[in-house]
This record gives C-alpha cells, sequence and structure tokens, in this order.
C-alpha cells in the first residue's frame, strides 16, 4: 500500500516523498482511511510508530480541502499533548507535511512568552498544537476561541492524565463543538482512558500497533 492509495492527494504525497516518507507504517495504514471517512479513533500506539503523521496527514488532506482560512483568534484543529517537547515535535512534523500548502500550524506551551503566542494567534490558525494548560490561558485572555474547532485529537493522552491534566481536559471539552471529529491517542489503556473516550468519543474506530 503506498499514501495516495490510502486517499491522500498527490500535493501531500509529494511533500512526504520529499521527506524520505515512501511506505505508510501499520498505524498509518489502519488510521489514514479511517479519519479521512470522518470517523472518531482510539489509538493504542507508542512514540516511533509513526502515529503524528497517521492522525496528521488525513487531518491536514481534509483542511486542504475544505478550502477556508481561519477567522481572527480561531483554530479550526486542536491537538492536545502533554508536555512542550511533544507539543513542539508534533508541530515540526505537521509544517514539514504543510510546507506546499497555505495551512498555518502554531504551537503555544507554558513557559514561554504568552504575549507573543497571543499575537500569533491574532490571524487565527488551521492547526493549534498545545499543552492544556497554556491554552485555556489564552482561552481566558480570549487570545484563542475555539468555538470554530472542527477536528480534535488528545495525544498521550494518558501522559495527560498522570500530569493531572484531567480537569483541563474536561474544562476543553466544553469549549469545542459537539459536532467534531475526536481522536485520542494512548500508549497504554487503563480505565480512566478508556472512561476519557467513552466521555470524548463517538462511535470510535480502535486502532493498535
Ligand atoms: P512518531 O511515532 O510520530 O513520533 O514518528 C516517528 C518517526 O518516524 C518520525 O521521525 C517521523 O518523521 C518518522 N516517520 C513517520 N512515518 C513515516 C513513514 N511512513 N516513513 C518514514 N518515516 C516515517
Amino acid at each position: 500500500t503506498n499514501f495516495q492509495e490510502l486517499g491522500l492527494t498527490k500535493q501531500l504525497v509529494a511533500a512526504l516523498f520529499a521527506l524520505g516518507y515512501e511506505t505508510p507504517t501499520p498505524i498509518q495504514e489502519q488510521a489514514i482511511p479511517k479519519l479521512l471517512e470522518g470517523r472518531d479513533m482510539i489509538g493504542l500506539a507508542q512514540t516511533g510508530t509513526g502515529k503524528t503523521a497517521a492522525f496528521g496527514l488525513p487531518l491536514i488532506e481534509m483542511l486542504i480541502k475544505e478550502q477556508k482560512r481561519p477567522d481572527n483568534r480561531t483554530a479550526r484543529t486542536l491537538i492536545l499533548a502533554p508536555t512542550r517537547e511533544l507539543v513542539n515535535q508534533i508541530a515540526v512534523n505537521l509544517k514539514a507535511y504543510v510546507r506546499n500548502t497555505p495551512l498555518k500550524i502554531n504551537a503555544v506551551v507554558g513557559g514561554a512568552s504568552i504575549n507573543k503566542q497571543q499575537q500569533m494567534l491574532e490571524k487565527g490558525t488551521d492547526i493549534l498544537v498545545a499543552t492544556p494548560g497554556r491554552l485555556l490561558d489564552l482561552v481566558a485572555r480570549r487570545a484563542i476561541g475555539l468555538t470554530t474547532v472542527r477536528y480534535l485529537v488528545l495525544d498521550e493522552a494518558d501522559q495527560m492524565l498522570d500530569l493531572g491534566f484531567i480537569h483541563d481536559l474536561r474544562k476543553i471539552s466544553k469549549m469545542v463543538p459537539a459536532k467534531r471529529q475526536t481522536l485520542l491517542f494512548s500508549a497504554t489503556m487503563p480505565k480512566a482512558i478508556a472512561d476519557l473516550a467513552a466521555d470524548f468519543l463517538k462511535d470510535p474506530v480502535h486502532v493498535s500497533v
């Protein structure tokens, strides 16, 4: 199987080829077609399996097709991750995939200048990658609104729970529209994650590698 057979357009496949991605990894093979169908997803996968591209590529594909610019101080896609390092790594990867598209990707994390982040979000963004605490600080300042979010990703959900982000996640889930596509990835699936998934996701496809 190649990326085009999974449903990605030539433009995106060409960008991947330039990055040395020729063959989809197992989680990409499982996830990409289902996500393009609009399904919610629970993914049991560790870092190193290619999970960032597994959720990032179909989201990018759908955003390209929508051909909409974000309004000021809004985001169309929200990706939440537990640490600065992971947020930045996700953003670096996604930026490489969108290099030939007009899509805008921004990362916001704690410990960096919130004023700068506020300025960065002024014109809106297509994909916002964030740690939950900093996101809520920016929402409180009205630097970003979440009512236009159509795609929500919780990455490394088990780590987010371990770090005590559960209340932040529940708050954020009330700010995004109910009508959305939601993806949850986790390296482990304890009961707390299954409960969270039951609350946040609708009829999800399960993938695991
Ligand atoms: P991740 O599991 O998302 O952290 O990805 C692990 C590494 O594999 C990253 O450096 C990606 O750039 C790389 N990668 C992801 N998918 C592919 C692929 N299909 N072909 C080659 N490299 C990939």
